[in-house]
């Protein structure tokens, strides 16, 4: 059949039904609200905002996912459209009034003469057919299975344990310095693979304090079930006692600093490769609750971070995930069931926003193959290619954690003739992005 089916109308399914339709595709999307509800979701509309009523920066000149909103309109995107519509005041973010636009979401959608809505849970991945699933971090349990049992059960996550991600260029290397533990790794890729930040026992001590202090967000009712195993938040070690991530993620051995090769570190932050490219580093074992204002205030006292900027801040979350690294093609398509899509957060992408983008993506792609032809993915330089490009194959899929786009995920663009100043390089990515953006689109 020709007849493209998605799983899921949030921000991705409602995205990718308007783009295959428009591509001339008839298609079917199957969302379980109302009848199956989620923690988060309040109505039975398509593309609902389940918690900030913010889309984010609208700057597409110095702003990654400003630029991902000026790349979706020059696609035609719906989810685009409607933001414009229902725009609320809100500075130089995107806010939107969530209710009105989930419902003119979804009028548009079932008011296309190619689209319809069948309102069911899908609880088997199909046999065949052409299928997109985009069920969200709240993908139902029994789907969930479904697909842990076609993709094994170390592909799929149900939760995330985001470490602060640091652009390497913030870090200050007359501080830090590039050391594997023990010195493992023959390679000069191995090498290069951490940093490593040293404390002594009075930075140690006042980091605690700063930590044990720090404002927290609270975990929602039944979200963190069976969850706190491996993987406890930093504020968490803490309070089990003062020196227990001195034995744990900031434990100083195998380490040697050549900046002051005579001195024992006290304790060691290590920051650990996020991309092929290098340009971003995670900190290792720095999952964290702390709001968003405490963490970039308790990780500045870390010596060598002093001026870090980060490329995104720590979270745990309820969040249905695959490992698309490993899993999907650059065509979004799963390697072992190839008329299986997969869009929007459970790919590993995180936003409203970035989910849409990969929503748009996997529908054109789709649409382009039910009608004999391929389309290839933007290039990297662009902010939808370089999300794409990052999920698919440019992040380490060992520790691979939902990404949102930022300006470490592009290709570096060199700043010949001395530094330019960080709002004329980013113009410069996105000056780039639009013309790479626009030759994909013709
Ligand atoms: P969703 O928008 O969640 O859509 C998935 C759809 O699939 C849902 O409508 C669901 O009902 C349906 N579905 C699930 N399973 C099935 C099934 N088996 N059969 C049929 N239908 C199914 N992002 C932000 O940018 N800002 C925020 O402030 C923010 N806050 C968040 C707070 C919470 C509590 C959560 C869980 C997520 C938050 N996110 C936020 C992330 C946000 O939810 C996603 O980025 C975005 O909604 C993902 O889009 P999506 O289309 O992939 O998934």
């Amino acid at each position: 059949s020709k007849t493209l089916h998605i799983i899921g109308g949030g921000m991705a399914g409602s995205e990718a039904a308007w783009q295959a339709a428009h591509q001339g595709v008839q298609v079917v999307i199957h969302e379980m609200r109302p009848q199956v509800g989620t923690f988060a979701h309040r109505t039975g509309h398509l593309a609902e905002m389940v918690c900030s009523n913010s889309f984010r920066s609208d700057d597409h000149e110095s702003n990654a996912v400003g630029l991902l909103h000026w790349e979706m309109r020059a696609a035609g995107g719906l989810i685009m459209e409607q933001a414009a519509v229902h725009r609320l005041p809100a500075g130089g973010a995107l806010a939107v009034d969530r209710d009105p636009f989930a419902e003119s979401v979804t009028a548009r959608i079932k008011a296309h003469p190619l689209i319809s809505v069948s309102y069911e849970e899908i609880t088997e991945l199909p046999d065949d057919g052409h299928w997109i699933i985009a069920t969200g971090p709240l993908t139902s349990g029994a789907l969930a299975e479904s697909i842990r049992a076609a993709t094994g059960a170390e592909a799929l996550a149900f939760f995330d344990a985001i470490a602060p991600i640091v652009y390497a260029e913030s870090v200050d290397m007359s501080v830090a310095w590039m050391q594997s533990r023990y010195d493992k790794g023959e390679t000069a890729e191995e090498q290069t693979a951490y940093i490593n930040c040293p404390l002594t026992r009075e930075q140690y001590e006042d980091f605690i304090d700063a930590l044990l202090a720090a404002e927290k967000t609270e975990f929602k009712e039944g979200e963190t079930a069976g969850y706190f195993d491996g993987c406890l938040p930093i504020e968490v070690m803490a309070e089990r006692g003062r020196e227990t991530l001195r034995f744990g993620p900031m434990k100083p051995v195998g380490l040697t600093n050549p900046h002051q090769p005579d001195v024992k570190a006290y304790a060691v932050v290590q920051l650990r490769r996020d991309n092929k490219l290098g340009t971003l580093f995670n900190m290792v074992g720095f999952q964290t609750k702390m709001k968003y204002g405490a963490q970039t205030d308790v990780f500045k006292r870390i010596p060598g971070l002093t001026n870090a900027s980060f490329a995104r801040l720590g979270g745990i979350h309820r969040n249905t995930f695959i490992n698309s690294p490993t899993l999907l093609d650059n065509q979004m398509r799963l390697k072992s069931h190839p008329h299986i899509r997969f869009a929007g957060q459970i790919t590993g992408v995180e936003g409203y926003v970035e989910s849409a983008a990969m929503g748009l993506l996997a529908g054109r792609m789709a649409a382009a193959e039910i009608k004999g032809e391929t389309l290839l993915p933007p290039p990297p330089e662009t902010a939808t290619g370089a999300l794409i490009t990052h999920i698919t194959g440019g992040a380490e899929a060992k520790t691979f954690q939902p990404m949102n786009v930022n300006f470490g995920l592009f290709p570096p663009i060199n700043a010949k003739g001395g530094r330019r100043g960080r709002k004329d390089r980013y113009k410069a990515y996105t000056d780039r992005a639009k013309d790479a953006f626009t030759a994909w689109l013709g």
